[in-house]
């Protein structure tokens, strides 16, 4: 019997494609039938314009409501400053990388727009450049007043805010002007300039009045939900966004009759703790909007439903496991506790895929990388000749991979390099990516390239005790392990 094949996954050329779903545990979407969304940066993708306005409320409420000098009004949104997953000490105010190892990357510490040298940094962290577990923000990536001084930022909407505090950070130091970073860090934060825009709800507003300004890539949103419901798959959304909002994006994006396509629709669920409280009820809303008293003892189709929690939300609907996969792009607050406690399947969303990926195809890069494992091998074999000769090309050698790392670092992001690689380890970012999430990919859209009953298989790469030597791997750049 043959089978035609009717997709052909992008994974399977060469070069890396940012449609591509990229696994790192193996996911048969046969099995899944319940497919579950968060709504920002999942559903609905954002453009850059919506960072800038971000950016420009917040940096405007510092002048006009905390009276801070009227100078910083003059720094204009910088759109590739800061990325995701980037750790800022409080006190220190320093914004920086750190890895897998909670080791700082040295090179990615800035205070404001300018990188600390390495020899401060060092002085700074007590002659290491190692951040203490307990010094670093919690779980969900959260600090409190008494607790870590070294916070990650880990929300796509978290951007602005990074940048606002490197730019504010800016203006004192080349004012001359004391401060101290600390409060400046709440008052740029959520719970001051950068949350007055989320909670004033200012930021609905602005999508709500400008949809085709910010939303970006709605058609293939629809696309996705028309697919998977088309092949009789169960769909649900569960979102912290108000539903006036979340009403409007949709409409815009699926059409007037989006609801159709979902069996459970969840507004202002406040995840995470959605995922880990079992102490607030599902509320109904009517078709206004407009809350319910009426006790839930059922999620049904067609209607909107607020807060509650996960453990009535599996009582009620029974789907359980490996049938469900849930997509969000908040590695902690969408999917840690899905991946730890309650063995649904994750998907995470990393639109900078994109970009990364479109990088790491640059023939530049590919050359970059492949002399720097080359030279890495050479090192390794050569250090034990201890002869001035011998001990002099070392050193060059050394020099030479020191421009390397920093030459492949600045082709992503000058700053801060790949948000997914320091030199050589996997970032913090990176290792949670991996921890939370079975696929990841750069949008929902991805899914449009694979057929419904497709297998994700993850690669196998080999573990320090399996790996080749060096001089072995000359082909094989870490992005493009080789089968085995
Ligand atoms: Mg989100």
């Amino acid at each position: 019997m043959f089978y035609y094949l009717d997709l052909i996954p992008p994974g399977v050329c060469n070069l890396l494609n940012s449609s591509t779903i990229y696994s790192n545990n193996e996911v048969s979407l046969a099995e899944v039938d319940i497919y579950g969304f968060d709504y920002d940066y999942t559903l609905a993708l954002y453009s850059n314009a919506l960072n800038t306005m971000i950016y420009n409320t917040a940096r405007d409420f510092l002048i006009e409501n905390f009276k801070y000098p009227e100078g910083i009004r003059k720094y204009d949104y910088i759109p590739n400053f800061a990325a995701r997953g980037l750790h800022y000490d409080i006190q220190k105010g320093l914004l920086m990388k750190i890895d897998a190892f909670h080791y700082i990357q040295l090179g990615t510490v800035y205070r404001g727009l300018n990188p600390v040298p390495d020899e401060e940094v060092l002085r700074l962290y007590g002659g290491t450049h190692h951040v203490p577990l307990h010094q670093v923000s919690g779980f969900y990536g959260k600090v409190s007043r008494y607790g870590p001084k070294v916070k990650q930022f880990m929300d796509i909407f978290s951007i602005p805010e990074m940048t606002l505090l490197a730019l504010a950070n800016d203006f004192f130091i080349s004012n001359d002007i004391e401060y101290d970073p600390e409060h400046l860090y709440k008052d740029v934060s959520v719970s001051e300039a950068i949350g007055m825009v989320h909670i004033k709800g200012y930021m609905y507003k602005w999508v709500m009045q400008d949809l085709e300004k910010y939303i970006i890539g709605g058609e293939e949103t629809y696309a996705v939900l028309h697919r998977l419901v088309s092949h009789g798959k169960k769909l649900f959304l569960i979102t912290n966004s108000p539903f006036s909002f979340v009403d409007k994006g949709m409409r815009y994006m699926v059409g007037k009759d989006w609801r159709d396509f979902f069996d459970v629709v969840i507004v202002q669920a406040d995840k995470p703790h959605f995922f880990n409280d079992c102490v607030k009820p599902f509320r109904r809303l009517d078709g206004n909007g407009d809350l319910q008293w009426d006790k839930i003892n059922s999620l049904e189709k067609g209607q909107i439903y607020k807060q509650g929690n996960l453990y009535d939300f599996l009582r009620l609907t029974g789907w359980r496991g490996s049938r469900v996969l849930y997509f969000g792009d908040h590695l902690y607050s969408d999917l840690a506790d899905l991946m730890l406690r309650h063995g649904w399947r994750t998907g995470a969303i990393v639109p900078e895929l994109d970009l990364e990926t479109r990088v790491v195809n640059t023939e530049q890069y590919a050359q970059s990388l492949t002399w720097l494992q080359a030279l890495t091998g050479l090192l390794e074999r050569m250090q034990m000749h201890r002869d001035s000769q011998s001990m002099e090309v070392l050193q060059e050698w050394l020099k030479e991979r020191e421009e390397l790392r920093l030459r492949t670092k600045n082709l992503f992001n000058p700053q801060f390099g790949s948000i997914f690689r320091t030199c050589h380890n996997p970032t913090y970012f990176s290792r949670r990516l991996c921890r939370f999430s079975d696929v990841y990919m750069a949008s929902i859209s991805c899914l449009l390239n694979y057929d419904l009953s497709y297998t994700f298989y993850p690669r196998r790469t080999p573990l320090q005790h399996e790996a080749p030597l060096w001089m072995d791997q000359l082909c094989t750049a870490d992005a493009k392990p080789s089968l085995e």
